[in-house]
């Protein structure tokens, strides 16, 4: 049994049970040093925005409890990744270095590392935590990456069933080493305190995380033919959970695989693909891990956005567009950090194509407010409304908000709740034309197909 302590590096995997790196090392038998690290340096590192910051903290509150709860610590550390780890094993003696594979541009960081420290003499070793199906496992008969959704779930469901969830370790020996105070990252606002609307909504944290998934399985699963429906509370709502790992997709999977109701069951193909969505949003960020700056289609390098008028941007942002269900859904993710899927999609295609605002605009704003802001998901779901993206709905197709709304929220109870003065004087006219910008939108594409035909 080895002696030299066990680091494991945590990072968007912040739980206890179904985590194989941790439980790798409990394996090992040595004590464990678990660290996560706040690195906002390295090269790739995106640093979070106010909503995720606010989610992190809670989450590592939470870890830290967990954690403490088998006999661990979680040890805090701030700064750059290729200096605090190595760092770290030479003040413990450490042995041996475990993570959960990350799958975006700081790879490149994990692989340096791995070398580095393998070379010191390190036992290193990452782990599948995050995916259900690895990026490199799921290509094409040609070996090529997938660029529709549709085949490449079909694919993933073709390899086999998801492993199993690993249990929570029942007890470890931790190391006690210096560490950071939580509160010393100022992770959380305080002047002001915006915060209000996201302790109202959210429980971070791994029992919050599971709390959400029985709740969902026991109530809005039976509903999830309704999902497209915002003013129900027909889906998981698990998004911010997963983004921070508190949950493993292979928890949620084997979660829904018994004991349903056959009104649950029904829906339990459909609510899987959703996953798969994230999967295929992680597949394409591994294949392109500049997602959030770089069209995946580079044809659109040539479409002419035009640069925000501040006054319409602010009017976006802040839900005063004077179109009710985009002002809903920004005053729904202003307030509570979330926004319901079909309107994340209604209000991306208004900044996208009525406005003709860079996608990159809107998806740092969402990066910004979003409790789930996900590297992957994100950028993967603008470039998918903006056109520019794998599998992009096709860019002739421009949602009406005015028949959105009427169709998925008819009796305007989604409306109500989030622009409650939706019929006063004051409310505002809308700020575009809704036929007159879609045409122009349609023009502007021309230059994406005239692009495309000089360089064929
Ligand atoms: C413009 C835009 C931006 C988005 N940004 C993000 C983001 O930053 N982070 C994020 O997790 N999702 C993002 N999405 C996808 C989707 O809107 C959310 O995942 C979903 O609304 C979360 O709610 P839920 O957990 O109730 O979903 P459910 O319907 O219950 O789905 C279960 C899980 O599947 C995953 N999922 C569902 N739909 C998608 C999808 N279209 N793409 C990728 N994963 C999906 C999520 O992890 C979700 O928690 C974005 C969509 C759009 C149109």
């Amino acid at each position: 049994m080895a002696s030299s302590p066990t680091i494991v590096w945590l990072r968007d995997d912040l739980r206890v049970a179904d985590n194989p790196a941790l439980t790798a090392a409990v394996e090992r038998g040595a004590p464990v040093v678990v660290v996560y690290l706040l690195d906002e340096q390295s090269p790739g590192a995106r640093p979070l925005g106010g909503a995720s910051r606010w989610w992190l903290h809670h989450s590592l509150a939470s870890l830290g409890r967990g954690l403490e709860a088998i006999g661990a610590t979680l040890t805090l550390r701030r700064g750059v990744a290729s200096v605090v780890i190595p760092g770290l094993a030479a003040e413990t003696g450490a042995g041996a270095v475990y993570w959960n594979r990350r799958y975006g541009a700081l790879r490149d960081v994990d692989a340096a590392l791995k070398s580095r420290l393998s070379a010191d003499g390190l036992e290193v070793t990452s782990f599948s935590a995050s995916l259900l199906f690895e990026p490199w496992a799921i290509t094409t008969g040609a070996g090529d990456p997938y660029r529709v959704f549709t085949p490449f779930w079909r694919a993933c469901l073709a390899a086999g069933e998801p492993r199993s969830p690993l249990g929570a370790p029942t007890s470890m020996t931790g190391v006690v080493v210096d560490s950071d105070e939580l509160d010393s990252w100022k992770l959380l606002p305080t002047r002001p305190d915006w915060a209000e609307g996201l302790r109202a909504a959210w429980t971070p944290g791994e029992h919050g995380a599971h709390d959400r998934l029985e709740h969902f399985v026991n109530n809005g699963l039976a509903l999830y033919h309704r999902r497209d429906e915002p003013s129900l509370e027909a889906t998981s709502r698990l998004s911010p959970h997963l983004r921070f790992g508190e949950i493993s997709p292979h928890q949620v999977w084997s979660r829904v695989q018994d004991g349903l109701t056959p009104e649950a069951a029904a829906n339990r193909a459909k609510f899987l693909s959703e996953i798969g969505w994230r999967e295929f949003s992680y597949s394409i960020l591994f294949h392109l891990p500049q997602l959030a700056t770089t069209n995946v289609r580079r044809d659109f390098d040539a479409f002419p956005w035009q640069a925000p008028d501040p006054a319409a941007l602010a009017a976006w942002q802040q839900g005063r567009t004077g179109i009710p269900i985009v002002d809903a859904g920004m005053r729904q993710l202003w307030t509570s950090g979330w926004m319901h899927n079909r309107v994340r999609m209604i209000v991306a295609s208004l900044l996208t194509k009525n406005m003709l605002v860079d996608w990159r605009v809107g998806e740092a704003w969402f990066w910004d407010t979003l409790v789930d802001a996900d590297e992957a998901s994100n950028a993967a779901s603008w470039q998918w409304v903006a056109g520019s993206g794998a599998d992009a709905a096709p860019y002739f197709r421009v949602f009406n908000p005015v028949l959105q709304a009427e169709r998925f929220d008819p009796d305007r109870t989604y409306i109500q709740q989030w622009v409650p003065d939706v019929d006063e004087p004051e409310y505002p006219a809308p700020i575009v034309d809704l036929a007159h910008s879609r045409l122009a939108a349609l023009a502007a594409y021309e230059a994406v197909k005239a692009a495309k035909a000089v360089s064929r």
